[in-house]
């Protein structure tokens, strides 16, 4: 199997250290209804996992869910999400959390997202978040101002490398109000101090005061107490390259002088209708938002799955109903294959799964199932290998279907019209329709 690894910046085979491929997804922040573009990283990354699987390994997987810490701006100004959440909706932060936990993981079964074998929350690990800042500054790596503990990026000589940062070029302008007391712009918060009179309603005592953890340290610190590192994979956004990748990587080497991950995939970003995903342009439809306009969450998942995880994509209402009857047309394949018991191209699966082998080819494998036959069978393991329940969320092909057909096939020679309409309707409710062919009826879905 073939990776693009951003470390080296270059396609690789990927070899994992053992029989257990480890792997670390960045989750969510839980403060408010993911949106569609939000949602893109999982359905690439369970297509990872999928594939691993599908070439024999077993894989090992921890997914975050940010309840604590990431702050509105990616430098460490700004307002806890967590806190901003809870002042919009007038409900504590634990409630918040609780709240949009609920909802991601509704969304992730809608997907039909392959679960982690570890769902970790970071508020559960705070005692080990603490054990790290004190490695790291036993070793020399941090320094405390009076508004927090922070981590000295002059210290680690390779900070800049991951993401080919130009550190002569980041000015240290930006440095206001408390955060004036860092030492290089590039410096970030391991650990927040809350201030007299400052309203977090999530606190911990360190270090003598008020306090809770900055948002990239948990992260290194789930990933060393889960997995255990270096680990094989770890993905995230593309936009998580520059400041929150690169922060993990150097506090993982200050807390134990390993280098965190050996692959490292990122995803690209999408727009829609061309333009950046933003509340003030109104365009953050989440997986609601999608079902009001007839969509299903597997027409997204058949959408993304479309396109490279790498590219920069535009979503528009138009592609995503093209995926939708692209996937409607692969269920009635399903269909008239079983019908027909037709056999397929003989190297049909091997060649989808090459090519989502070769960096995760899913646009290129669907090319490949759009000009080739399929047989039964060959549909299931294409079904398994990309979660898009072409046969599970169907009345497929069950007894009590095929005796309306057979009955209304019955009544039709018997020249019972009314009949035979009446048990159309009845297939029409449950999703089926019948096509009257040369070799006879043959159902689809409608
Ligand atoms: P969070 O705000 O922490 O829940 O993280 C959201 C993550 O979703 C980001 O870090 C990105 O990796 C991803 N993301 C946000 N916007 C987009 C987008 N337009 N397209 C693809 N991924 C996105
Ligand atoms: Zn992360």
């Amino acid at each position: 199997m073939k990776i693009y690894n951003t470390l080296g910046r270059k396609l690789e085979e990927f070899k994992p250290q053992g029989e257990t491929v480890k792997l670390y997804t960045c989750g969510p922040t839980v403060y408010s209804v993911a949106h569609i573009g939000n949602m893109t990283s999982y359905i690439y990354w369970d297509l990872l996992v999928r594939a691993l699987k599908a070439n024999g390994y077993k894989v090992k997987r921890v997914l975050n869910l940010t309840d604590v810490g990431h702050l509105v701006s990616d430098g460490d100004e700004g307002e806890d999400k967590l806190e901003k959440g809870a002042r919009r909706e007038g409900k504590s932060v634990w409630e918040v959390a609780e709240f949009y936990i609920d909802l991601f993981k509704r969304d992730y079964a809608a997907l039909g997202l392959t679960e982690p074998e570890i769902w970790a929350r970071a508020t559960d690990y705070i005692e080990d978040e603490k054990r790290a800042v004190d490695l790291m500054t036993e070793h020399g790596f941090t320094y405390e101002t009076q508004d927090g503990v922070y981590f000295d990026t002059s210290k680690f000589d390779r900070y800049a490398d991951f993401a080919k940062l130009d550190l002569s070029g980041l000015k240290a302008g930006a440095r206001v109000g408390f955060s004036n007391e860092k030492r290089n712009a590039s410096d970030f918060a391991v650990w927040k101090f809350i201030q007299p009179g400052e309203k977090h309603a999530m606190r911990w005592d360190y270090l003598g005061r008020p306090g809770y953890p900055g948002w990239h340290l948990e992260c290194s610190t789930i990933i060393d107490k889960e997995l255990g590192a270096p680990i094989d994979i770890h993905t995230g956004g593309v936009d998580h390259i520059p400041v929150h990748h690169t922060n993990e990587i150097a506090q993982y080497y200050a807390m134990t002088g390993r280098d965190l991950a050996r692959y490292w995939l990122h995803c690209g970003f999408i727009t829609i209708d061309d333009e950046k995903i933003s509340k003030s342009l109104g365009n953050t439809y989440s997986l609601d938002d999608l079902a009001e306009r007839g969509f299903t969450a597997m027409d997204y998942k058949m959408w993304v799955l479309s396109g490279h995880y790498q590219g920069t994509r535009n979503f528009t209402f138009d592609s995503l109903g093209g995926a939708a009857v692209r996937r409607l047309n692969w269920r009635n394949q399903i269909a008239e294959c079983y019908q027909k018991r037709v056999t397929g191209d003989a190297d049909v699966c091997d060649r989808v799964l090459a090519a989502v082998s070769d960096n995760l080819n899913s646009a290129e494998a669907f090319a490949i199932i759009d000009s080739s036959v399929l047989s039964f069978e060959d549909w299931q393991k294409v079904d398994k290998l990309f979660g898009l329940h072409l046969m599970a969320d169907s009345p497929n092909i069950d007894d009590g279907i095929q005796a309306l057909i057979d009955e209304r096939q019955a009544a039709r020679e018997a020249k019972d019209y009314a009949k035979s309409d009446e048990i159309r309707d009845r297939l029409a409710e449950r999703g089926i329709t019948v096509k009257d062919t040369a070799d006879g009826p043959v159902w689809q879905y409608l």
